[in-house]
């Protein structure tokens, strides 16, 4: 980051349009993402994370990795996969919680996907706080269950390594094979927008109680994600004080 891009984000005042009064800190270290699938947050937080050198850290990743390996772990996390279910809080609190332990994740991270329920928030806060630290932004992006079931409709994601296509916007090279690892891709058939549309029911419930948690805390920061990619840019640079491009 140029330095004149640092004074700049010292300058920079709370726009209008987000809810930043609360932030205590610009010197942002960890942070959590929290939205529905599609609305933009794995975009956000991929783009972030070059900026700023913070791990990208998906539970989602996380499990993905982990059933690819031969152990009584992946056999145990397969499980719940197998049967629709979420891995549990103890079991996916250990796992995260391990992840932010390496050293890459020491100096910040962005965790997606993490925490899902609660529990899983307060083990975060008791980890962090013993290493005097503490969830420093929470970015929340948001968009109608109407939009998002659209967007999802079209998506494409790799079974394999996680890779995400869009039919409409960002095809694969090849027909139905992933550019990245070349695994055959599953086209969602259309019946699946009534699952898409429920699942995400199911995610507005649950997180809902997480973005109150956070609140509380002064930390969520919420953001329109189906303002334009650069409008929505420049709202998450300014939550974590990586000054405005404009
Ligand atoms: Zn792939």
């Amino acid at each position: 980051m140029a330095a004149e891009t640092k004074a700049e984000a010292k300058a920079t005042n709370a726009p209008d349009r987000m809810d930043i009064r609360n932030l205590k800190t610009r010197n942002i270290g960890p942070v959590i993402l929290l939205g529905p699938p599609g609305a933009g947050k794995g975009t956000q937080a991929k783009r972030v994370s070059a900026i700023t050198g913070f791990p990208h850290i998906a539970s989602g990743d996380i499990f993905r990795a982990i059933q690819r390996e031969d152990t009584p772990l992946a056999h145990k996390v397969r499980s719940f996969y197998d049967r629709g279910e979420f891995v549990p809080d103890e079991l996916t609190i250990s796992l995260v919680l391990a992840r932010l332990e390496e050293p890459d994740a020491k100096r910040g991270f962005l965790l997606d996907g993490f925490p899902r329920t609660l529990v899983q928030a307060a083990a975060l806060d008791n980890a962090l706080t013993e290493e005097g630290r503490k969830v420093d932004v929470t970015l929340y992006v948001t968009a109608p269950t109407e939009m998002l079931v659209d967007r999802i409709a079209s998506r494409i994601i790799c079974p394999n390594c996680g890779a995400i296509y869009n039919a409409a916007t960002n095809p694969p090279r090849l027909d139905n094979i992933c550019d990245k690892c070349g695994h055959a891709l599953e086209r969602r058939s259309d019946e699946e927008a009534e699952t898409v549309r429920t699942r995400l029911e199911a995610f507005n419930r649950q997180t809902e109680p997480l973005v109150q948690y956070y609140r509380e805390r002064g930390t969520l920061v919420q953001i329109d994600g189906t303002l334009p990619m650069e409008h929505v840019e420049d709202l998450v640079d300014r939550a974590l004080g990586l000054g405005s491009r404009r």
